[in-house]
């Protein structure tokens, strides 16, 4: 019943950036986005999320449009788009399966900071191997005792002759158990916090030391495999650090950029996701005819949360040309975006769960598939508690600026 948006309709061709002859425009990526959503994700989504099977499918197919590390340059395998076009691409796969966005926008998540703080040599070893799929990703911070507290990481690095030895444990790891290359932090001066924290890269087949947990049972996003890792008297080679000794804060700071963006694309989608199938249902049982007075009320609730839907994707957008400004104020924007776009995912859900009644139950019907899948954003890539802090800490600098 889904009539998915092709998000390309809703750029106009003046709003593309110009490209050479044989590259594809951002409309074109955004129209390929919009068939490989129609033709292989939405049509698998129902049973991605019952069988809590990894997206493989899914994955590869927006790989193969060329949709892979779209921000990323082209010489490493991406398409060089405004950070506005990924948004748009992930908000549209969100729209039809949150399992497929995560591990779609994790291979970025990985792939970010490698293109940030990498060697040509790591670079060129990682960066076009996620693009295109041919390796996956994932990046590991969290620990049983740090997430939001960062500097309580226990996870140490210490330096032995070529070598740095890994000992410690991650958990809520996003493509944890499939990923070829993990970016890793942990610390390699404890007594320093946040000042010690170094980031590495792990190639998952070729060291000792390192092994994966099974995938938890989950609230949404089933197919999105979350697990443990564990790192015991790991070594990795002196070339598997990414960046400097100490600076892999900073460079946490850069990546949390990319992927609450790609938290807030997924609350837009998925918002939007439950409102097309709620308005599809609406309208198969005559709801929304206008001769249909006594449905009045259901018809200016969806009319009202189209406008939400839409308000949120303008600051989502606004927030994406901020990061692609290198505006100052792009953090906290980033921040905003990701606090009300993923709490719009999970409310604009609800509220259409409402809307159906009893059929709210029905999981064939997809939504409450939206709104257990919107859940998980408003609590991954810093709780909305945390970005409300950082919004008020924003707050708080701008009076003193
Ligand atoms: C599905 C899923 C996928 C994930 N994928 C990844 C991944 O790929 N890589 C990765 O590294 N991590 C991942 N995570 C982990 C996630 O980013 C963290 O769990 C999250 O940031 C919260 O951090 P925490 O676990 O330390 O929770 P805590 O900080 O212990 O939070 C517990 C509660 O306390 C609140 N809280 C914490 N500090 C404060 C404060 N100062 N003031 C007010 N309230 C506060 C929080 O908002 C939250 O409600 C994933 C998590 C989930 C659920």
């Amino acid at each position: 019943m889904t009539q998915v948006t092709i998000p390309g309709e809703r750029t106009t061709e003046d709003d593309v950036l110009p490209t050479s002859a044989h590259m594809p425009t951002e409309v074109e990526l955004l129209r390929r986005a919009g068939v490989v959503v129609a033709e292989t994700i939405f049509p698998d989504a129902e049973r991605v999320d019952r069988e809590g099977t990894f997206p493989w499918a899914g994955l590869r197919a927006l790989a193969d449009a060329g949709l892979g590390g779209l921000p990323l340059p082209r010489e490493l395998g991406g398409q060089a788009t405004r950070t506005r076009i990924y948004a748009e691409t992930v908000a549209a796969v969100a729209a039809a399966c949150g399992s497929t966005s995560t591990v779609f926008m994790t291979q970025l998540h990985c792939a970010h900071p490698i293109h940030v703080a990498g060697t040509p040599t790591q670079q060129e070893r990682w960066i076009p191997a996620l693009c295109a799929a041919e390796a996956v990703g994932a990046i590991a911070l969290t620990e049983p005792d740090a997430g939001s507290d960062v500097a309580s990481m226990r996870t140490t690095a210490k330096r032995d002759g070529d070598a740095w030895v890994i000992n410690g444990s991650k958990i809520f790891i996003s493509n944890g158990d499939v990923a070829d290359v993990v970016v890793l932090f942990a610390s390699a001066d404890l007594a320093r916090g946040k000042d010690g924290i170094t980031a590495f890269l792990v190639p998952t087949s070729e060291v000792d030391g390192f092994e994966a947990g099974r995938p938890m049972k989950k609230l949404g996003q089933k197919g999105a495999s979350t697990v443990a890792l564990s790192f015991e008297d790991c070594r990795l080679p002196a070339d598997a650090l990414l960046g400097e000794v100490g600076q892999g804060y900073r460079l946490l700071l850069e990546s949390v950029k990319t992927s609450r963006i790609s938290a807030a694309a997924q609350g837009v989608g998925m918002a939007e996701g439950a409102l097309t199938d709620t308005t599809s249902y609406c309208a198969d049982r005559g709801l929304l005819s206008a001769r249909n007075r006594g449905a009045q009320d259901l018809q200016f609730a969806l009319a009202r949360l189209r406008a939400e839907v839409q308000a949120g994707r303008a600051l989502l957008t606004s927030a994406c040309d901020l990061v692609d400004a290198d505006a100052a104020e792009a953090a906290a924007a980033v921040s905003m975006a990701k606090l009300h776009c993923t709490s719009l995912g999970v409310r604009v859900a609800d509220e259409c769960l409402e809307l159906l009644g009893p059929d709210a139950d029905r999981a064939d019907l997809g939504v409450e598939r939206r709104l257990r899948d919107a859940k998980l954003t408003e609590i991954y890539d810093g709780t909305n508690q945390v970005q409300s802090m950082l919004i008020a800490r924003d707050m708080r600098l701008a009076l003193e600026r």
